[in-house]
């Protein structure tokens, strides 16, 4: 099982401390940020008989008027098209007009999403995510929802299991 994964997400969410703890503990080719012609690749990470490679997409901003986040946002979209598997990351608190917007572009896509609800460890009482977690179902099809912490590092292994089952 091999495949590209991008992790998708506004900023603040978690997005490369999240990466950090799947390539600082797994990490078997540390590339140095290469750049491909579709992707830059941030890491490989090969446990288990699955092989995820790890892909940078351009954060998603909702302020379009300048050229740059326009063209970010271009850029993000297009990155999309090209993985395999999604990391939608969100922040288990904070819900935002922006990843409102991330959740349109995901929408768009045939792929298979995770949803990927980051910083559990600032909620009390995990029972109320539930919620959250149902509304978000409903508006579009998550291949799995899995929470995680990417700084304490709570479930990031069952994160790269998870990937490897779509791929
Ligand atoms: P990005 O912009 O999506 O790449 O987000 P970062 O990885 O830069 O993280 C943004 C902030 O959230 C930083 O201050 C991180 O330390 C913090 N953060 C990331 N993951 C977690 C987490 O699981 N729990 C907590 N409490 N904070 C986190
Ligand atoms: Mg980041």
């Amino acid at each position: 099982r091999c495949g590209y994964v991008s992790i998708v997400g506004r900023p603040n969410v978690g997005k490369s401390t999240l990466l950090n703890h799947i390539l600082g503990q797994k990490l078997s080719i540390t590339s140095r940020k290469p750049q491909t012609t579709r992707h830059r690749i941030l890491g490989i990470v090969s446990r288990d008989l699955v092989q995820a490679i790890y892909v940078d997409t351009p954060g998603i901003h909702g302020e379009e008027r300048k050229a740059i986040n326009r063209y970010m946002n271009r850029a993000a979209t297009s990155a999309l098209r090209d993985v395999d598997v999604i990391l939608f990351v969100v922040d288990a608190l904070k819900w935002t007009t922006d990843d409102e917007l991330v959740l349109e572009k995901l929408q768009k896509t045939a792929l298979p999403v995770i949803l990927v609800i980051n910083k559990v460890d600032t909620v009390d009482d995990k029972a109320a995510l539930l919620p959250a977690i149902e509304k978000l179902s409903k508006r579009m099809n998550f291949a799995d929802v899995l929470p995680v912490s990417a700084l304490r590092g709570h479930n990031v292994d069952e994160l790269h299991a998870t990937v490897g089952k779509r791929l």
